[in-house]
């Protein structure tokens, strides 16, 4: 049931008769470590020409150590870094065809935006009509036409964010690298620019390798997501995939709202020993005299509304269960839901849900010989 684990996952197109699209970044075998800590731990990964791929995980779980391996800033302790398919592990930053766009995008504050962006072809000693062309494509590619003459200063966040991606942009790269590139803007500017970056990505056709702690970035942008722990990958895949089959407890809790069921629970209401999940928006809360549909298809639950949490848009409702465990159920605040939920708090509830969509985190054999060492409900940070 549960998708696959690992980086060497196939490509999203399906037809069979197609080319397989060309590997831009491959990582073999990489490991970093620094002193006794193993910031990178094995990772295996093939990423795809074009691709907008992101690199999830809680802090410290070695996003940054990657990326930085692979622009050439850090040298992995083992393994290798193939480009294009190209062996770079040995080479210099400059030998690479990347380049970088961190969160704290430094600008030169005492140059104008246009200087700021044609600086690397400078470096690079292009010709100057040639560095003026490209300097106003990358501009309008990021829409600050016009903008080229302003000071750092005179911007808004949003706009010396998109400053610091026209300065990478410039240089044509085969691949960007971004380090939460947009961690430094407000929520509402964050959710503007990712879908700014995800339609420029689209229209200029680079790959990315974008770097975030934040699922929801994560999931808006991507076309696939490698969930980071500890070093390693716990799993690779689209985000439609990663949130409907997480193949890990860790990935269920970190990509939403895990609610695991195990242990005696999932005996009596799946049926089957094991750790399961269920996301929340897929359960239905109805009063106990409700009358069910009796059928192998539904699962039901009796509990106690224990707590309600209002969001604005949704209603969050925390159900301990009469069988042990705690589930936590998703209503759209659709009309007088609020109330309906709010009605409920302290009181009996039946919870029911479609078997379809339960996913096995774990391959039962497993779970025969060994104690639940999982938390049965995780949040996410
Ligand atoms: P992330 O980007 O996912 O937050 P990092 O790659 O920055 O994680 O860090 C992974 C681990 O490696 C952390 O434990 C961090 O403290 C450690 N680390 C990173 N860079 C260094 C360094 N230069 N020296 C020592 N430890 C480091
Ligand atoms: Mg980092």
């Amino acid at each position: 049931m549960s998708a696959p684990v690992g980086g060497r996952a196939e490509a999203t197109a399906s037809a069979s008769d197609a080319a397989p699209p060309a590997v831009a970044i491959s990582l073999d075998d990489l490991h970093k470590t620094f002193g006794t800590v193993a910031a990178v731990d094995g990772i295996d990964l093939d990423i795809f020409d074009g691709e907008f791929f992101s690199m999830l995980g809680p802090s410290g779980s070695g996003k940054t150590t990657v990326l930085r391996m692979i622009a050439g800033f850090e040298t992995p302790t083992r393994g290798r870094i193939v480009l294009s398919g190209k062996d770079v592990t040995g080479e210099p930053p400059f030998a690479r065809d990347v380049n970088t766009v961190f969160q704290d995008y430094a600008l030169f504050p005492h140059m104008s935006v246009h200087e700021n962006v044609e600086y690397g072809l400078r470096v690079k000693k292009v010709g100057r009509a040639d560095r003026r062309t490209r300097t106003n494509e990358a501009l309008e590619t990021v829409r600050l036409h016009g903008f080229g003459d302003r000071a750092p200063h005179q911007l808004s966040g949003g706009q010396r964010q998109r400053v610091a991606l026209a300065r990478a942009l410039v240089n044509r790269p085969k691949v960007l690298l971004l380090d939460e590139p947009l961690g430094a803007l407000d929520l509402k500017l964050r959710r503007e620019m990712q879908i700014e970056l995800k339609e420029l990505q689209r229209d200029v056709g680079i790959t990315f390798l974008f770097v975030t702690h934040d699922q929801e970035e994560a999931l808006t942008m991507s076309d696939r997501i490698a969930v980071f722990n500890n070093g390693r990958i716990e799993q690779v895949a689209s985000p439609i995939d990663l949130y409907e089959q997480p193949a890990s407890s860790f990935v269920a809790g970190f990509v939403g709202t895990s609610n695991l069921l195990d242990g005696d629970a999932a005996i009596k209401l799946i049926g089957s020993r094991g750790l399961f999940s269920i996301r929340p928006e897929k359960i239905l809360l109805r009063s106990v005299d409700t009358a069910t549909e009796p059928g192998d298809q539904i699962c039901e639950a009796r509990g106690v509304v224990r707590d309600v949490v209002y969001l604005g848009a949704s209603t969050h409702s925390v159900v301990d269960l009469d069988v042990g465990g705690r589930l936590t159920v998703l209503q759209q605040n659709l009309e007088s839901s609020i109330e309906h939920a709010l009605a409920h708090r302290g009181g009996p509830v039946l919870l029911t849900w479609d078997r379809s969509h339960v996913v096995s985190l774990k391959p039962l054999e497993e779970e025969e010989n060994q104690s639940a060492g999982e938390p049965s409900n995780q949040e996410n940070q």
